[in-house]
């Protein structure tokens, strides 16, 4: 059991200072302490935060665990991602999934590094499949995965309107949908399925059928990439008020295209952020050659919240890595302070440098340093 003192609370919501305890892996109470409990917390478990910001530990829905890649050949498949990596990133959550490489990466093999970062503190889930449909499966079919296996959540991600996707048809995806929709009601999980939006013209019109002509529920849908350009982003504004939910892979703009998400009319309440941590950033030419490459990290996704509270505020911003992601994943227990809810707490500094950082009440950044063990990455 241990005490947080002091910090300026934001739950998302602002709570002003108030204090926290944690009793194991849980959030136990919020604000005043009763004198009996205070007398059950040693000296030493009182953390002092005064003038630090605690906020929960955030969500990251797209993570490539495995690495992920390949693209221009197999000297640039990218590394997979160590604990400590997401830990100083203020993530304490993770989504593992896979892309473009549904062969030589295999969601067993994605299934057995998400069970190890779990191991190492992280909480961790992953999607079923990859960008094709139909969609290859551990199990035979989306349905077997999420019911057999307890980290899969959804599945993705699920390429569309992308010269690397199957090109599937909507009615393919309605199938998909459907499946993981079905997965979701039997195992109380998400259910969702995670797409993977390209640069190609056709933007967001399949998902925006799925909805309008084949009547799925709308917040099976997530798609990814958004920012691309701004009539992606507008396309996007327009599904996340169908009910969709829709995410922006974090990069050095990001701030500024939620600003401008909200200008377009969308609903912050659908959207997120993510990094796509670990996977691959091809670029191409206009023909399609590929011009360069570069692997994604999870810092965009850290420094671009507080970037965001300056244009939008801190509780908004916050949202979009916390309360909003767990809404989108079902996972209730995730992304809040709350009674009840996951230990999962970061304290930041003025300078907005994160200072310690739990997850379900264990450790894992102390003083601005990470103190993960365990692994082959210390
Ligand atoms: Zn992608």
């Amino acid at each position: 059991m241990f005490l947080i003192k002091g910090a300026h609370v934001f739950a998302p919501a602002d709570l002003g200072v108030v204090d926290v305890l944690v009793e194991s892996d849980r959030i136990l109470h919020i604000g005043e302490v009763d004198h009996h409990v205070i007398q059950r917390v040693p000296e030493a478990e009182v953390v002092n935060a005064d003038g630090l910001t605690l906020c929960p530990g955030f969500l990251d829905p797209h993570v490539h665990l495995i690495g992920g890649g390949g693209e221009g050949g197999f000297e640039n498949r990218t590394p997979g991602i160590a604990v400590k990596e997401s830990a100083l990133c203020g993530v304490t959550t993770v989504v593992g999934l896979l892309g473009t490489d549904g062969v030589s990466r295999t969601t067993v093999d994605l299934l057995a590094k998400a069970r190890g970062l779990e191991a190492q503190g992280l909480t961790t889930y992953i999607f079923t499949g990859n960008y094709r449909v139909p969609t290859r499966t551990v199990g035979e079919t989306v349905i077997d995965d999420m019911v057999v296996i307890d980290k899969v959540i959804g599945v993705g991600e699920v390429a569309i309107a992308d010269n690397r996707s199957s090109c599937p048809t909507t009615q393919e995806l309605a199938r998909l949908v459907s499946d993981a929709h079905v997965g979701g009601l039997l195992t109380g999980k998400a259910g969702v399925v995670h797409f993977h939006v390209g640069k190609e013209v056709a933007k967001l019109s399949q998902l925006h059928e799925l909805i309008d002509a084949f009547d799925v529920p709308a917040h099976s849908l997530y798609a990814t990439h958004i920012s691309r350009n701004d009539d992606l982003l507008r396309d996007a504004a327009a599904l996340s008020n169908k009910g969709a939910f829709v995410d922006i892979t974090a990069d050095e703009n990001t701030h500024a295209d939620i600003a401008k998400f909200v200008e377009m009319g969308g609903n912050l309440a659908q959207l997120t952020v993510s990094s796509d941590s670990n996977g691959s950033l091809p670029t191409f030419d206009e023909a399609g050659n590929l011009t360069g490459i570069d692997v994604a990290h999870q810092n965009h996704l850290y420094n671009q919240v507080w970037c965001a509270g300056d244009a939008i505020g801190l509780e908004n911003a916050l949202r979009l890595v916390t309360a909003n992601t767990a809404r989108a994943l079902a996972l209730p227990h995730k992304g809040r302070i709350e009674e009840g809810a996951d230990a999962d707490i970061l304290l930041v500094d003025d300078n907005r440098d994160l200072v310690h950082e739990w997850a379900r009440g264990k450790q894992l950044v102390k003083d601005g340093k990470s103190v993960v063990k365990g692994g082959f990455d210390e």
